[in-house]
């Protein structure tokens, strides 16, 4: 048996603890959710892998969790008998955090320690939490299909370091006991844990249990019995009907779910029938995560068949433009041992990625076109939507030609109408403003509001009184790539080729300009052959009312803003 040895945390762990310990306090109950929801997912892993492997049950096949308090010794364990960590499981797991943008999010930290407190929370902080309430945690831990000597003591007070010590545990699992820190003596009471554990873990699938407790006369006092009782539901809280579940359970499944610590925006339940049977429970998050613009990110989405856990992130489940939606899918068809391999070719994945797409859009449309008593409410909502998720959502745009449609109605935009830059304008906001005779939806677009909204292209608009959206999004030059029209009307760029403003201009107007033409010939000749080789053509305006002068892109040309751009990257 090898000795005890002592290690660092990696650098972000011990910011992660300081930071926590002070800013989360108010909120340190939630230390047990966050040691019962490993504990879960820790039974899910198990059960995953066993379905390959069923002697990895050992003689214990019922997962559970265990909670339970010693006032003496003043000490809360949460123990499972899930897959448990191997020495190495656990120093990595548990000296280090995992999760992507870790550094960039450390980075972003300000020192400010109230402002930096409203972060941590968005950021997640897991098992450390335990730290908030404990001055020592101890776990004892052994991974499932390991013999009993080679489990492992891992024990830390939260400050720099923490140690590791090879051990002998029966029982496969993970148990974790928490030593209190001084004056946290309220979590040793049957009454307060259990109350914890349901408001917070009622949801989770497996049952939570305690050692029962009873009155007795004779010493007057709640005394312990050997019987075990379950505290939660302890039944899957997507398979349960609508009515039974109230807000603020779908609330705490999302956090489990997501890691999120902020209540989603809205979610969506629906058990649908058919050819492909399955039961989706699907959240918009209140908030965009740190990572969402990493590539090598895969979909939110954990994937269940009958009830059990198949794989986290199942990225076919879900269209890379919705990668921000976060729930639960369960199966009724698909065989248990599905790989990820054999989720890409599968017709009931594909089945159920076009019935959760269209949920999900239904679901943003609800929030988008809301008109009843929570109308505002709802609209509020889509506008924290469309500022967290809405450059995402265009990539939908190209990317699903089948709901372009749909999706089109979604988008909004900042605009010369209300002179902001708040993307607030959608398409048909747009035509119900449109000008007598106006066949065209007109746009330009640039690399910041400022500069869309003082482009010289805009001032014949101004002076015609013609909206004009203003697009800033990176995306929006590849988005427009796909979107040539909507509901009939062509989307045209104001600075792209010889601007026709068709019915909106007169008779008289169009004769003046003709005769301007002539008047500038010779001039035009004469700046053409100067400007051989910078300018592919000069012509005479009329879309400028202040401006001298200003460039325009041929209409098939790239826009200026996309070439600055595709330069700007190398190309
Ligand atoms: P997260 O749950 O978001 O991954 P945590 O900080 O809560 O982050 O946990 C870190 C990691 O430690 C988990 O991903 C898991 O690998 C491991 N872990 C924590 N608790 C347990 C447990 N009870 N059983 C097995 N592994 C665990
Ligand atoms: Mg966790």
């Amino acid at each position: 048996m090898s000795e005890k040895q002592t290690l660092g945390f990696q650098a972000e762990v011990k910011q992660l603890l300081q930071l926590m310990i002070h800013s989360l306090y108010s909120n340190k109950e939630i230390f047990l959710r966050e040691l019962i929801s490993n504990a879960s997912d820790a039974s899910d892993k198990l059960r995953f892998e066993a379905i390959n492997n069923a002697s990895l049950f050992e003689n214990d096949p019922e997962l559970q969790i265990q909670v339970s308090f010693d006032k003496e010794a003043r000490t809360i364990t949460i123990a499972d008998n899930g897959i448990g960590m191997s020495k190495a499981d656990a120093i990595e797991h548990l000296g280090t955090i995992a999760k992507s943008g870790t550094k960039e999010f450390f980075g972003k930290l300000s020192g400010d320690q109230q402002k930096d407190a409203a972060m941590i929370g968005q950021f997640g902080v897991g098992f450390y939490s335990g730290f908030i309430v404990a001055d020592r945690i101890t776990v004892e831990t052994r991974r499932a299909g390991l013999p009993a000597d080679q489990a492992v003591r891992w024990e830390s007070e939260g400050a720099g370091d923490f140690s590791v010590e090879d051990i002998v545990k029966e029982g496969r699992g993970t148990s974790i006991t928490l030593h209190l820190r001084e004056g946290e003596d309220e979590f040793l009471s049957a009454w307060k844990l259990k109350s914890v554990i349901r408001t917070y873990s009622d949801h989770i699938s497996l049952p939570i249990k305690m050692q029962k407790e009873e009155w007795d006369e004779e010493k007057k006092e709640q005394v312990l019995k050997d019987e075990l009782e379950t505290i939660n539901q302890a039944s899957a809280l997507w398979a349960r009907s609508k009515s039974e579940i109230t807000p603020e359970q779908y609330d705490e499944f999302y956090k489990h779910v997501s890691h999120d610590y902020s209540a989603p925006l809205t979610h969506t339940h629906n058990r649908v029938e058919g050819r492909s049977e399955y039961t989706q429970l699907l959240y918009i998050p209140a908030r965009a995560p740190f990572d969402m613009w990493d590539r090598n990110k895969r979909g939110g989405i954990k994937l269940y068949v009958k009830r059990v856990f198949i794989m986290d992130d199942a990225e076919q489940l879900m269209p890379v433009y919705l990668r921000f939606v976060k729930g639960v899918i369960d199966s009724n068809d698909l065989p248990l041992n599905v790989s990820r391999e054999i989720l890409q070719e599968s017709r009931d994945i594909k089945a159920i990625r076009e019935g959760s797409t269209k949920r999900v859009l239904g679901m943003l449309e609800d929030l988008a076109n809301a008109d009843g008593d929570d109308a505002k409410e709802k609209q509020d909502k889509y506008a924290t939507f469309w500022k967290e998720f809405g450059q995402v959502l265009k990539e939908g745009v190209g990317e699903d030609n089948a709901n372009k449609e749909r999706i089109a109605k979604l988008l909004r935009f900042a605009s010369t109408h209300n002179d902001s830059d708040a993307q607030n304008v959608s398409l048909a906001d747009y035509l119900s403003r449109a000008k007598e005779g106006q066949d065209k939806i007109y746009y330009v677009t640039a690399e910041s509001y400022a500069t869309a909204k003082n482009s010289p292209h805009l001032e014949i608009f101004r002076k015609k009184g013609v909206e004009v959206l203003l697009l800033t999004d990176r995306v929006d030059e590849w988005m427009l790539s796909f979107l040539n029209d909507f509901e009939g009307k062509e989307l045209a760029s104001v600075a792209k080729g010889g601007l026709d403003l068709g019915e909106l201009e007169d008779e008289a107007e169009k004769k003046q300009h003709e005769e301007t033409q002539t008047e500038f010939k010779d001039l035009v000749e004469k700046m053409k052959a100067a400007l051989t080789d910078k300018a592919k053509d000069v012509r005479v305006t009329f879309r400028l009312t202040d401006s001298p002068a200003c460039l325009v892109a041929d209409e098939h040309d790239l826009s200026g803003n996309l070439a600055r751009m595709l330069k700007a990257a190398g190309q």
